[in-house]
C-alpha cells in the first residue's frame, strides 16, 4: 500500500510509490540509504552503491542502477 512521505530534495509530499517527485522530479524521492550509496559510488564501487540501493528499498536492479548511473551526471 503506497504512503506519503516527504521528498529528500524539496520536502514535498509524495507517494511511496512515485518513481519520481511531481514537485521537483527528483528519481525515487523517498530513497533508503542513497547516503551511504553516494559514499560508494564516489569511492569509486559502483556495485556496491547498487547493492546498498536495493537491499535498503527493495528495488530491482534496472531500477537501482538508474539511480547510479544518474550521479554520474
Ligand atoms: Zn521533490
Amino acid at each position: 500500500m503506497a504512503t506519503l512521505g516527504s521528498c529528500r530534495t524539496c520536502k514535498g509530499q509524495v507517494s511511496s510509490e512515485a518513481k519520481s517527485c511531481p514537485h521537483c522530479g527528483q528519481p525515487f524521492p523517498l530513497l533508503n540509504g542513497v547516503d551511504e550509496a553516494q559514499g560508494y559510488f564516489h569511492a569509486g564501487n559502483k556495485i556496491a552503491a547498487i547493492k546498498c540501493l536495493r537491499e535498503k528499498n527493495g528495488l530491482d536492479l534496472k531500477d537501482a542502477k538508474d539511480i547510479v548511473d544518474s550521479w554520474e551526471k
